[in-house]
């Protein structure tokens, strides 16, 4: 066990989209969504998060596979990726904080988002098949466009997030 030295001591504070606040330190690793005071439950997702938290291994092979990325520091498609398409689509209802100097958390950036964990989900799935649809419709490979294609056909957004999570709960470490 170590004891990192934090300067501030009390970490940082998120300013919610619902107007409330939220202190990093009072989320974790393992944590999905947490009651606000406003009423709603918000989504919390962590750059540390596996990006099969929201995505089954296939689409994240394809993704890591056609998605040219190009920063340094995140060389292979992952949540990172994702929550900035989310931000990029929905501006106003994702708030993040770089946290990756507080020892406390285990993690590098902290997403909060006005959705709740399910809601979010399915916003993610939903874009991610719209970027992949865009992707694979400019692929010289015409096996990985029918491979696609005859999943796509079967792929039910709603369905496949219910699904999922109902799996990923019976998961006791989903994250690690
Ligand atoms: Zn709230």
């Amino acid at each position: 066990m170590s004891e990192p030295s934090v300067p501030g001591g009390r970490g940082a504070v998120l300013d919610l989209p619902c107007g409330e606040t939220k202190r990093v330190r009072e989320l974790d690793l393992g944590k999905r969504e947490f009651d606000c005071p406003c009423g709603d439950s918000h989504a919390v997702v962590m750059d540390v998060h596996p990006p099969d938290r929201f995505l089954p291994e296939f689409l994240v092979e394809i993704l890591q596979e056609t998605i040219e990325t190009t920063s340094d520091d995140m060389p292979e498609f992952g949540t990172a990726h994702l929550m900035g398409i989310v931000l990029e689509e929905f501006p106003e209802a994702v708030v993040s904080e770089d946290v990756s100097e507080d020892g406390e958390l285990g993690a590098g950036i902290v997403w909060v988002t006005d959705f709740d964990s399910r809601r979010l989900h399915e916003i993610i799935v939903e874009l991610v098949v719209e970027l992949m649809e865009h992707a694979v419709s400019h692929a010289d490979d015409d096996d990985v466009v029918s491979e696609f294609e005859s999943k796509m056909l079967q792929f039910d957004v709603s369905e496949f997030v219910d699904q999922y999570r109902a799996q990923r709960d019976l998961d006791p470490e989903p994250y690690m």
